[in-house]
């Protein structure tokens, strides 16, 4: 798909809409490969060079994902691909597979879930 500023506002507002559902805190959005390369390397690190094979990329730790919406070739895709992502960050330590792409379908059809309870991480603990 082509990205203009409409598709753009689209884009955000759909994630802004299904953040809110899934009880998420809004990520920071990239939607072209650019802006991928441009954000700060701790953000991308490990699927940076790569994401542009993708229709999209969870960024877990910086809260962050990519909307390769050159690479998206309708709205049903991009529609999948925006949820998709969003389950990621929702769900971050499911992997792909049954419970995960039935978690997307739910989205997808206008489920709401409570927030994801955070376990303690080691690596910031005191
Ligand atoms: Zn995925």
């Amino acid at each position: 798909m082509k990205l203009d500023d409409e598709l753009r506002l689209v884009i955000l507002e759909k994630v802004g809409i299904y953040s809110k559902r899934f009880s998420i805190d809004e990520p920071q959005v990239f939607l072209t490969n650019k802006e991928v390369l441009a954000a700060p390397k701790e953000i991308t690190e490990g699927r940076r060079t790569t994401a542009y094979k993708y229709y999209g990329v969870s960024y877990l730790e910086q809260n962050s994902i990519f909307i390769n919406v050159k690479r998206i070739p309708d709205d049903k895709t991009l529609e999948n691909t925006i949820v998709h992502e969003l389950i990621h960050q929702r769900f971050p330590y499911l992997s792909h597979g049954k419970r995960f792409n039935k978690l997307v379908r739910q989205g997808l059809r206008g489920t709401a879930f409570d927030p994801y309870q955070k376990r303690k991480s080691s690596k910031f603990s005191c």
